[in-house]
C-alpha cells in the first residue's frame, strides 16, 4: 500500500479564523483547565478531610479557626459560656469522645446562629443565646452542629478553600503567588451543607433529644418561631446556616416529628428552663 502523506499541518496553517477567535479558545482552555483544578483539588480536599484522624484534624482546625475568627469578638467565659459548655459536651455521641475535643465559643453577634468547624470549634452567637427560651431549644441547635461535626460534613464543606490555603503558603515560601481568585483566607460563605446532611444532623439531633431528655418537647420551638418570622429573617445574611441551608422550614420540622413517631419517642415532655 502506497504511502499518501496528508497535508493537515498546511491546512490548519491557511485556515482562515480571525486572530481574535483563536484567543477566545485559549482563554476557554485555560479556563476550562482552571475549573477543572479547581473542582479537583475541591474533591481531593473533600477526600482528604473525610479520612484524616484526630491531630491532623486539631491542626487543621486551628488553621481554619485562624482563618476565619482573626477578626471575631468571641467570648469564653462567664455562666451562659459555662451552661452552654457543659451542655454540649452532654450531647456528645460516643464516636465523638474519639475526636477533638469541644471548644465552645459565643461569638458576640445579634444574629442567632450556631456552626461548628473542624477540631471541635462550635460556635452559638450570643444573638441565640438571648433568643432562646429553654434548654430544649438550645440542646438541639447544638446537637444538629455536633451532627455535622460527627458526620464531618465541615471538613468536607471547607476542604476545598483548605487545600488552597495550604497550597497558597506553600507556594508563598517558595515567592510564587497564585492569581488572587485562589487565595485567601476560609470564610463563612464557604460553609455549605447537602440536604442530606442536614438531615443527618437533623437526626443526630432528635436521637439525642430523646437519650437526653427522654421526649422531643420544645427542642423544635426555636425553629417554629424562625419559620413564623422567615419572611423578614430570609433577607438578613445570606451565610446565616438555617437561612442558606434548605429545607429548614416545616417540612424539616415535619420530616423529624414522623421519624421519631415512626421510632415510637415522645414527642411531647416537659421544657427544662434554662438558667439565665
Ligand atoms: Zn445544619
Amino acid at each position: 500500500m502506497k504511502y499518501i502523506p496528508r497535508e493537515i499541518v498546511h491546512e490548519v496553517n491557511i485556515t482562515p479564523v480571525h486572530p481574535l477567535v483563536d484567543f477566545g479558545y485559549l482563554i476557554g482552555t485555560v479556563a476550562a483547565a482552571a475549573v477543572a483544578v479547581y473542582v479537583g483539588l475541591g474533591v481531593a480536599g473533600a477526600q482528604i478531610a473525610a479520612r484524616i484522624g484526630p491531630e491532623a484534624e486539631a491542626k487543621v482546625g486551628e488553621i481554619i479557626f485562624d482563618s476565619m475568627f482573626a477578626e471575631a469578638t468571641l467570648i469564653q467565659d462567664g455562666p451562659q459560656f459555662e451552661y452552654t459548655q457543659s451542655l454540649a459536651e452532654a450531647l456528645r455521641s460516643e464516636s465523638l469522645q474519639q475526636r477533638p475535643e469541644l471548644k465552645l465559643h459565643i461569638l458576640d453577634e445579634d444574629i442567632p446562629n450556631a456552626m461548628v468547624i473542624p477540631g471541635g470549634y462550635v460556635f452559638v452567637t450570643q444573638g441565640l443565646l438571648d433568643d432562646i427560651e429553654t434548654e430544649n431549644e438550645l440542646a438541639f441547635v447544638l446537637a444538629h452542629e455536633l451532627g455535622h461535626y460527627e458526620h464531618r460534613d465541615t471538613l468536607r464543606s471547607l476542604g476545598r478553600s483548605l487545600v488552597f490555603l495550604s497550597l497558597n503558603s506553600v507556594l508563598a515560601l517558595g515567592g510564587v503567588q497564585l492569581p488572587p481568585m485562589l487565595t485567601g483566607s476560609i470564610s463563612l460563605a464557604d460553609l455549605h451543607y447537602s440536604r442530606d446532611q442536614e438531615q443527618r444532623a437533623d437526626v443526630y439531633a432528635i436521637e439525642m433529644m430523646h437519650e437526653h431528655y427522654g421526649h422531643l418537647g420544645h427542642s423544635l420551638d426555636f425553629f417554629k418561631r424562625l419559620n413564623e418570622s422567615e419572611p423578614d429573617l430570609g433577607a438578613v445574611n445570606q451565610v446565616l446556616e438555617w437561612q442558606s441551608t434548605h429545607p429548614l422550614t416545616q417540612s424539616r420540622i415535619e420530616e423529624l416529628e414522623a421519624l421519631a413517631k415512626q421510632r415510637g419517642w415522645a414527642l411531647a415532655g416537659e421544657a427544662t428552663a434554662l438558667p439565665f
